[in-house]
C-alpha cells in the first residue's frame, strides 16, 4: 500500500498548493477551461511523462498517451477511435498550435511488436492489434538491422514509428488544413532515457538532432 500512500501524500501537497494558489491559476483553469496551445502524444511509459520532462504546469499541455505513442492513419471507421477522438478534440475544438509526437528509447510497446514479428505470430490480443499500427516500420527495421540486437532494433523502430506517426498525422484532413494555413505545426521528438537527451526530427534532412 505504500505506493498508494505516496499518491495520497502527493495529492496533499498538490492541494496545499491549490489552496495557497495566490494567482488563482487553478481557479482560472477551472472557470475558463483548458487553453493549451500544445498537444503532446506520448507513450504510456512512466519514464517518459511529457509534463515532467518539459517541466510543464497544469493547463500547459493537452496530452494523449497510448502504448508506443502511435498515431493511426485517419479512418473514421477504425477500431482505434480513442486517439483519433482526442486528436480531433485538440485540433478542432482547442485549436492547438503545435502537435508534438514524443517517442522514447527502450520502448516496451515497440519491443513487444518486434518480438511478435520475430516469432512470426499474428496480432491477436489488444496490445498486439494496437502496436500493429507500427508494423510497416518494424518490418523495415527487422530487414535493415537484421543482425543487430533487440535493444538497438527497438530504438531504431521507435524512431521509424515516430516518423510514420508524423506522416499519419497529415492524413487527418482537418489537421492538414490547419498546417497548410500555418495555424499548426507538427513536431517529432525523441527522448533518450539513458542520457536524458531530447532530439527533434528534421523532416527536410530526415535526421534527429538534439534540441539543445
Ligand atoms: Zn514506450
Amino acid at each position: 500500500m505504500k505506493e498508494i500512500k505516496a499518491l495520497i501524500d502527493g495529492f496533499r501537497n498538490f492541494k496545499e498548493e491549490y489552496i495557497e494558489d495566490e494567482l488563482g491559476r487553478y481557479r482560472q483553469l477551472a472557470e475558463y477551461g483548458p487553453h493549451s496551445k500544445i498537444l503532446m502524444i506520448a507513450c504510456c511509459d512512466s519514464r517518459a511523462d511529457p509534463a515532467i520532462i518539459t517541466n510543464s504546469q497544469a493547463g500547459d499541455l493537452m496530452v494523449i498517451r497510448n502504448i508506443a505513442n502511435l498515431v493511426p492513419p485517419y479512418d473514421p471507421n477504425s477500431n482505434f477511435q480513442e486517439t483519433q477522438a482526442a486528436l480531433e478534440f485538440a485540433v478542432s475544438y482547442l485549436a492547438v498550435e503545435h502537435v508534438v509526437v514524443m517517442g522514447h528509447s527502450r520502448c516496451g510497446g515497440i519491443r513487444s511488436l518486434l518480438t511478435r514479428l520475430i516469432d512470426d505470430a499474428d496480432a491477436m490480443l489488444p496490445l498486439e492489434k494496437w502496436t500493429a499500427v507500427a508494423e510497416p516500420a518494424a518490418k523495415h527495421v527487422l530487414k535493415n538491422l537484421a543482425g543487430a540486437n533487440l535493444d538497438d532494433q527497438t530504438c531504431a523502430c521507435s524512431r521509424e514509428a515516430l516518423t510514420a506517426s508524423l506522416a499519419n498525422l497529415r492524413s487527418y484532413p482537418w489537421l492538414l488544413e490547419r498546417e497548410q494555413k500555418q495555424k499548426l505545426q507538427v513536431h517529432g521528438w525523441y527522448f533518450n532515457l539513458a542520457d536524458g537527451d531530447l532530439q527533434a526530427y528534421d523532416e527536410v534532412n530526415k535526421k534527429f538532432t538534439s534540441l539543445f
